[in-house]
């Protein structure tokens, strides 16, 4: 009987110990606590702690948006993948990316299924109610593709014209507003709505500024009007209630700001005209 007793006193003490560690650490990283809720996402102020200490930094991107992400060969490239890593260094954590849909990001990183999505991804209010955002890291243009020699010159021509735009992107959301949803046709990569604008299947596509230039310079008998669309901010999304990590990102971000690393990483794949 003693026996048995001494193992139900000890199940106790492990049984409380858990449950203290687990009450009591809130604002401190550690490891053990880390490795021990990593089941338990639905406790929330433990699945903020876990994310950023399993050594894992899990990126959520759609890889077909240069040169933010794109495929060299069979790794993931580009400038968000680059910040990704040096910010993973900083934490202490090997980055892992995950392609997926650009759709599938914003979902992903609110149900915890990823730590992060760093996908060229624009700050918009709507967004903002669903995840988080770190600080911005860049800017962008919403831009109008056309065929050279289009009657399209201006943002004003599109009114009645087939547009094509990225599935769920700002491009997406605000030419469907602008000029309703019938004259919108989505593609799951930019790629392919260029394709189809190429093949004359669209009039127009509207996409971020530098996926543009690259995919125009890929494409011939293709020109960017030179009057833009909407001006935008990049940032890394984060899960709402993972707000340690949010601070440790933004930190890591700001001294790649300050030494000037994020800026030669953007020179390097942006090269100044
Ligand atoms: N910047 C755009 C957005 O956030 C497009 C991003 C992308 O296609 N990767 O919606």
């Amino acid at each position: 009987m003693k026996a048995v007793k001494r193992v139900i006193a000890l199940v106790l003490a492990v049984v409380l110990c858990i449950a203290f560690a687990a009450c009591g650490t809130t604002t401190n990283n550690t490891s053990s606590s880390a490795t021990g809720s990593q089941e338990s996402k639905k406790a929330t102020s433990d699945a903020a702690e876990a994310k950023p200490t399993n050594g894992k930094l899990v990126m959520a991107t759609n890889a077909s948006f240069p040169p933010y992400e794109y495929y060299e060969n069979e790794t993931i490239v580009g400038i968000d993948a680059e910040v990704a890593a040096l910010i993973a260094d900083k934490l202490g954590m090997e980055l892992e990316i995950k392609d997926m849909e650009f759709g599938s990001i914003i979902g992903a990183v609110q149900t915890g299924s990823v730590d992060m999505g760093m996908a060229g991804m624009t700050v918009t209010e709507d967004r903002l109610v669903t995840v988080d955002f770190s600080d911005t890291y860049a800017t962008a243009v919403q831009v109008v593709i056309v065929k050279e020699g289009s009657e399209i010159q201006s943002v004003d021509d599109l009114t009645g014209k087939k547009i094509g735009v990225q599935e769920n992107t700002t491009g997406d959301i605000y030419a469907s507003e602008d000029f309703g949803e019938e004259n919108i046709k989505r593609y799951s990569k930019g790629n392919d709505a260029v394709a189809a604008l190429a093949a004359g299947i669209i009039d127009a596509v509207i996409i971020d500024n530098e996926p543009a230039k690259s995919y125009v310079a890929a494409n011939d008998g293709l020109a960017i009007l030179e009057t833009s669309y909407a001006d935008e901010e990049y940032a890394i999304a984060i899960s709402k209630e993972n707000t340690e990590l949010k601070e440790k990102i933004n930190k890591a971000l700001g001294e790649l700001k300050a030494d000037g690393t994020l800026d030669s990483i953007i020179k390097k794949y942006i090269p100044e005209e």
